[in-house]
């Protein structure tokens, strides 16, 4: 139980600093490599992709750690319970949280009560709730969509650069034993062989973060926690999904889709845990 703790407590420490290493390597490719080469020659309409280019990255990476902000800016704890459960050395709850009643949750790495706990993330190093699941839904697309971007502008920065050509799908299969291969034979650079590296590492984070948005959106239309689905307790929300959806989006919604800013009213946590009362 204490290892478990420990690693887990170390995977909160690891996995942020992670996330801020990429997103620092993820500008300085951008700006110090794909964006100077791709757009180099010096004709109007380059000007006006380099422009483009740069507007879109930079709106995709605003608003992915914007959401990241407000996931931790506004946790889903419930600000008026200050008695936390003890956990004695031989608990028996094997995850990392105790289950209360209401669909509140004692967290053990957040040691905060969580209202409507759907899971701890552990890159913003945060549990997400009722409150902070819709910037957490933002965060994940916004993230699946800064890594897909890059991935296409590292693809074209290796056409451009290398005249390595991706007609051929198999290109990206066997780019990265390839790669490896001439890194060690000392033939290609440290750094051509970290950005294959990153192509990939895009790739896998694009794509998680995209399944794991789907997976969110279609559990909180329902009305569900990945908790409860964890706990196999997914039973028939009685609420419609557009309610389901207002009652983590906000009213004001469509604004939250473009701009990281809080769109989901203060004391809407409150009256979702009253709801699920019957839970
Ligand atoms: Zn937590």
């Amino acid at each position: 139980m204490i290892i478990r703790m420990f690693k887990l407590r170390l995977l909160n420490a690891v996995a942020p600093a992670y996330f801020f290493s990429a997103t620092a390597v993820t500008f300085i490719f951008h700006f110090c490599f794909f964006i100077p080469t791709i757009f180099q020659s010096p004709g109007i309409s380059l000007r006006v992709s380099t422009v483009i280019h740069t507007a879109v990255f930079l709106y995709l990476m605003l608003n992915a750690l914007g959401n990241y902000v407000m996931t931790i800016k506004y946790p889903a704890e419930s600000a008026n319970e200050t008695v936390i459960p003890a956990c004695s050395a031989d608990c028996s709850d094997k995850i990392d949280a105790h289950y209360l009643l209401n669909g509140r949750h004692f967290c053990k790495l957040c040691k905060k009560v969580i209202l409507r706990r759907d899971h701890h993330c552990f890159f913003t190093g945060n549990c997400i709730g009722n409150k902070n699941m819709r910037y957490f839904i933002m965060f994940c697309i916004y993230t699946s969509c800064t890594c897909l971007y890059s991935l296409v502008l590292g693809v074209a920065f290796l056409t451009v650069e290398y005249n390595i050509s991706f007609e051929n799908p198999l290109t990206f299969l066997t780019l990265l034993p390839l790669s490896t291969g001439y890194f060690f034979l000392g033939v290609i650079s440290g750094l051509q062989f970290f950005l294959v590296l990153m192509l990939y590492v895009w790739l896998g984070i694009g794509l998680v973060c995209a399944g794991f948005c789907c997976q969110q959106v279609l559990l909180v239309a329902r009305g569900q926690t990945y908790c409860q689905m964890k706990r196999g307790q997914l039973v028939e929300s009685c609420s419609s999904w557009k309610d389901n959806l207002s009652d983590v989006f906000g009213s004001h919604w469509a604004v939250g889709l473009f701009l990281p800013v809080q769109t989901v009213e203060a004391f809407s946590g409150e009256v979702a845990a009253h709801h699920h009362k019957h839970d």
